[in-house]
């Protein structure tokens, strides 16, 4: 039998319809500040955080929801809101490859 060829793969640009139109975290919301939010995941204060190391940010996390590719998603610790996918916070934590 001859093996279809894989289908093209849709534009990774669109957000996922469940987070879009969500608002964004704030870093002056409470959750937030209680977990280190910060939108942008260069920033990180790695006095303060660690555990935190260089290439770290919402989008390889494996709680963040957000299309592969797409500027923000949902967290499931943010009930409500988006994150950026380049932000981070401290329950980050490394996506399965
Ligand atoms: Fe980003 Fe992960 Fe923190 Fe959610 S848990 S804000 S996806 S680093």
């Amino acid at each position: 039998a001859t093996t279809p060829e894989p289908s093209a793969p849709s534009t990774p640009a669109a957000p996922p319809g469940a987070t879009a139109g969500l608002p964004l975290m704030d870093e002056k919301d409470p959750t937030a500040g209680a977990l280190g939010y910060i939108n942008d995941g260069t920033k990180v204060d790695k006095v303060k955080y660690p555990k935190y190391a260089d290439g770290q940010n919402c989008s390889n996390c494996a709680l963040y929801q957000g299309a592969a590719g797409s500027a923000q998603g949902g967290c499931p610790l943010y009930p409500g809101k988006n994150v950026w996918a380049k932000a981070w916070c401290s329950a980050y934590a490394k996506k399965a490859a």
